[in-house]
């Protein structure tokens, strides 16, 4: 049953030579490629982590808010992060015209430093750029804020209305952004290619837009370790990291497009 790997490759080559708009999906397998300590535990903390994170946790219990602040100290080793060859694969489908969007559970903005702009990237679980007033949802730089906590600040509040802020992601317990939901599936729905990397899609609504695609007519490329629902209906499967096999995919439409 297994294909021979470069078979495979070769097949994803052709499906990506024909399409003309491309939505890219990627989970925490195309994050955890990059080599920093954490970065596994820091894209998942929204999604996964112990419930003391939980919404309604933070908001009440100072305690959890002051160590919460200590995580978000670590975050700042976020900006320290390299994209690696998965996300400039994924830039040079930009580069190529055929990127349609971005649509990412991973919070890290790899996929922005590594050249994808930041208009075609629609984060599902948000960004751990930005930290939000919890009261009136006005916007901070995480980095700026991290900066006055390195400076001894003990925890940091919205200097507009004096709530707390939160890291911009979207924390268990938390709606998913409606937002960028919406727009997600509208993609999902108008791309004729989709490219699921790295997830294994867990999570519900980001587990309907493949279905979306393929609702539409899309074709349906799946690069994951391990086994997702969808696998049956892929056009093309792929049980490999996303870092060994995207960039030759890429590699091999390049060659392709300049004969
Ligand atoms: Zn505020």
């Amino acid at each position: 049953m297994e294909k021979d790997i470069e078979e495979l490759i070769e097949k994803a080559v052709k499906l990506v030579l024909d399409a003309q708009k491309i939505v890219v999906f990627t989970g925490t397998g195309v994050s955890t490629e990059s080599s920093t300590p954490n970065t596994t535990s820091s894209s998942d903390l929204s999604t996964t982590n112990s419930n003391e994170f939980a919404f309604p946790t933070f908001v009440g219990n100072p305690t959890v808010r002051r160590r919460s602040w200590q995580t978000w100290n670590m975050f700042r080793m976020i900006e320290m992060v390299k994209p690696n060859p998965a996300h400039y694969a994924i830039a040079e489908l930009d580069q190529m015209g055929k990127l349609d969007c971005v649509i990412t559970q991973n919070v890290d903005g790899l996929h922005q430093k590594a050249g994808v702009p930041e208009d075609k990237v629609i984060e599902l679980h948000g960004s751990l750029k930005w930290l939000k007033c919890v009261n009136c949802n006005r916007r901070y730089s995480m980095i700026e804020v991290a900066k006055s906590l390195g400076e001894g600040a003990d925890e940091s509040i919205c200097s507009e209305c004096g709530g707390m802020l939160k890291s911009a992601t979207v924390s268990f317990g938390e709606p998913p952004p409606a937002k960028e939901t919406g727009e997600a599936e509208q993609h999902s729905r108008n791309c004729d290619l989709f490219m699921l990397l790295g997830s294994s899609l867990m999570i519900y609504p980001a587990a309907n837009m493949p279905i979306y695609a393929i609702e539409s007519g899309a074709k349906l490329v799946i690069i994951n370790v391990g086994t997702a629902s969808l696998d049956q209906q892929a056009t093309v499967l792929i049980n490999r990291t996303v870092g060994e096999v995207l960039p030759k995919i890429i590699e091999g439409v390049k060659g392709r497009l300049t004969k």
